[in-house]
């Protein structure tokens, strides 16, 4: 029976988490072997490895839409089809200018790869952790502290 209710857990855990497009998935997750140092060569690599890709592919997706936008601008000349096409591009632009901040966050994360900073709070200055890391490679705060910067954002938006 306890069996059973540990599978069941199992299950709702690996559920399909709905595609996040801030999140980057396209590696494999880092295995340290036992007694390895935190943020070490191998693990440093590692991340930048991952930070680069990501910002690669982000450009490429910024490059495109601009390509894409400046097609559509000479192929439509309704004036309701223009319409709908502003709304469309007011909306890619809106998801452009998000993929802009991310770029700039994910290359102030390489420079504290390139300063030794990356994987540590910047508020308390403990280890946030390979998995975190993983699951959020542009990460700045640990779990800890991230959630109590959440408390604080929520309350003052009550006040
Ligand atoms: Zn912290």
């Amino acid at each position: 029976m306890a069996d059973n209710a540990s599978q069941a857990a199992d299950l709702s855990a690996s559920k399909v988490q709905p595609k996040n497009p801030h999140q980057y998935t396209a590696f494999v997750p880092y295995e340290p072997k036992p007694g390895e140092d935190y943020m070490n060569a191998a693990q440093t690599a590692h991340f930048q490895k991952i930070l680069e890709d990501w910002r690669g592919e982000l450009m490429e997706e910024v490059d495109r839409t601009v390509q894409h936008m400046q097609m559509e601008n000479v192929n439509y000349s309704d004036p309701n089809d223009r319409a709908s096409l502003e709304t469309d591009m007011g909306l890619e632009l809106r998801a452009r200018d998000r993929e802009r901040k991310l770029i700039r966050k994910i290359t102030q994360a390489l420079g504290r790869i390139k300063e030794g900073e990356y994987g540590y709070c910047e508020s308390c200055g403990v280890e946030i952790g390979l998995r975190r890391l993983e699951a959020r490679p542009t990460a700045t705060l640990c779990i800890d502290c991230k959630t109590l910067e959440e408390k604080r954002e929520k309350q003052m938006a009550q006040d």
